[in-house]
């Protein structure tokens, strides 16, 4: 649904050659992804623009919501979890998240922890703690701890019953600890924080992101979370075989 950094692509008052690109894979909303399994529906993070995202992708409907940390580019949009709420006939939404994620919640939309939303078309959320491995009739989504600065981020691998076939979302990391490795290793889609050229102190660069890509070994990789220093078409020639930058709007079929 997104795949940009906190600030979005085009960087608001930036004349950069990617920020004012024709290229519409150059055109960046703030990260999320939106996974169905086995007709499950499961929302991951919901950005600034999340409203615009599902009118673009048609997101209809989701079963439950998994908000990876509290940083504003994956928290901001959660308000608009409302119109969900009413899809489900006026009940909360479980909202999966780690210690930090639920303390965020409660500061920014303390209005929304109810059994049910107080008026129609208001959120209401019912917060869980992300376990290690929800198992799920149509599949199981597994979680890990990913550093992130000053705070961990829930890393995901989604593996569906029918197929068998597993999905990794690792956003939002400076590193992929072994045990994560492990947890994604040869999956068929391997989705990682990839920010931009240059070394961050919280987020993986690019070269660091194909490097942990090498590690997990996945059928093909994506990278999300992209800066106005990366440029679609220029990047895509130079990245190494099985890695490709995601882009807004991409739908992948496992
Ligand atoms: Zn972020
Ligand atoms: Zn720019
Ligand atoms: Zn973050």
């Amino acid at each position: 649904m997104g795949t940009g950094t906190s600030q979005g692509v085009p960087m608001i008052a930036c004349d950069c050659a990617v920020c004012t690109s024709a290229d519409p894979r150059n055109r960046r909303t703030r990260s999320c992804i939106h996974v169905v399994m086995d007709g499950l529906h499961v929302q991951v993070d919901a950005a600034p623009e999340f409203r615009l995202q599902c009118l673009r992708e048609k997101i209809e409907w989701m079963d439950f919501f998994i908000l990876t940390h509290g940083h504003a580019d994956h928290i901001s949009g959660m308000d608009d979890l409302r119109r969900f709420c009413d899809l489900l006939g006026g009940a909360a939404l479980t909202v999966y998240t780690t210690d930090d994620g639920m303390a965020r919640v409660l500061a920014m939309f303390p209005y929304t922890i109810s059994e049910r939303p107080v008026n129609t078309g208001y959120a209401a959320f019912k917060l869980l703690q992300m376990p290690v491995a929800l198992e799920l009739p149509q599949g199981t989504i597994r979680s890990t701890l990913l550093p992130h600065g000053g705070i961990n981020t829930l890393g995901l691998v989604f593996e569906e019953k029918s197929s068998g076939r597993r999905f990794a979302y690792y956003n939002d990391c400076k590193r992929i600890p072994r045990e994560a490795v492990a947890m994604a290793k040869g999956a068929d889609v391997v989705v990682l924080d990839g920010l931009r050229p240059e070394a961050h102190p919280t987020h993986m660069n690019i070269d660091e992101a194909c490097a942990a890509a090498a590690e997990i070994g996945g059928v093909s990789t994506y990278l999300t979370h992209l800066t106005h220093r990366i440029d679609h078409a220029e990047w895509s020639a130079k990245l190494p075989a099985g890695v490709q930058l995601a882009y807004d709007g991409l739908r992948l079929k496992l």
